[in-house]
């Protein structure tokens, strides 16, 4: 298992992808900052219209980055993430919103997903945990934002629910991607998000949280895993890119690193 980077005919990189997930029945990326038109601080690929940057550069991001993968940007889908654990089905209704225009996305949704082919799923994270999960018997697929809020609300795990409710997938034919996001390493906590944490996991406490010189230090991608485990998910089946963001923030954005004013990194997925 394994998180990749690609790159371009020059050698810079462009995008990553886990080599989990079948190839032939799903397109999955992890964008960087490479490749864009944005400028600074936006530079050079912000794919998220919410933050400042200017919509036609976004645009302009979104339509390379799909085009990258082969998609179709006219059916990209993204939502209005609010740190919530509000999950949508996305069918050819849906399909399209959000990708001009931050006011038409889906509202407060931190969750998509589809088993529409063709329609691209996208969530923007600087730090936050994206949760890539695919279903290779119903072909359907999901992206939720796993940030330590959506992370304390289950949000990986309502969405493996919400895919069995509305697919029927069964939990142990699913394949799970953590993309990069803020590592062990970087994310230090205050003792209320602990306490957070100590109550939504008591059992693994000691495995997610750590304390070093008075500092508090959060694991989200061993958090997202063992709550992905709990939801039945085998663990053989999940990949974990263990790319710190802020560690990394020459290839990556992070709100850590940079402050509020930065862009967006997105995972995308499709069904083909
Ligand atoms: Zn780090």
């Amino acid at each position: 298992m394994a998180f990749l980077l690609h790159k371009d005919e020059n050698g810079a990189a462009r995008y990553g992808t886990f080599s989990i997930f079948p190839g032939g029945a799903v397109v999955h990326a992890v964008s960087t900052r490479f490749g864009g038109v944005s400028k600074a601080p936006y530079d050079e690929m912000n794919l998220a219209l919410h933050v400042g940057d200017d919509s036609a550069d976004v645009e302009q991001n979104r339509r390379r980055f799909l085009g990258w993968l082969g998609l179709d940007f006219e059916r990209l889908t993204t939502p209005e993430q609010v740190h919530g654990d509000n999950i949508l089905c996305v069918g050819e209704r849906e399909s399209g919103r959000g990708r001009l225009s931050y006011a038409d996305a889906v509202p407060a949704t931190d969750a998509l997903m589809t088993d529409v082919p063709g329609v691209p799923l996208m969530l923007c994270f600087a730090d936050c945990t994206p949760i890539l999960l695919f279903d290779p018997v119903h072909r359907a697929a999901a992206i939720a934002h796993g940030g330590w809020k959506g992370t304390v609300r289950s949000i990986a795990a309502k969405t493996v629910r919400a895919m069995h409710e509305a697919f029927g997938m069964q939990a142990e034919d699913c394949f799970a991607a953590i993309g990069p996001a803020i590592g062990p390493c970087c994310y230090e906590i205050g003792i209320e998000v602990a306490e957070e944490f100590h109550k939504a996991f008591p059992k693994y406490n000691s495995d997610i949280i750590s304390e070093e010189n008075g500092k508090i230090w959060l694991d989200l991608w061993k958090a997202n895993r063992l709550q992905l485990e709990n939801a039945g998910l085998l663990p053989e089946n999940i990949d974990v890119a263990g790319v710190c963001t802020s560690c990394h923030v020459r290839t990556y954005f992070s709100y850590r690193a940079e402050g509020p004013t930065t862009g967006r990194i997105a995972a995308v997925m499709a069904i083909k």
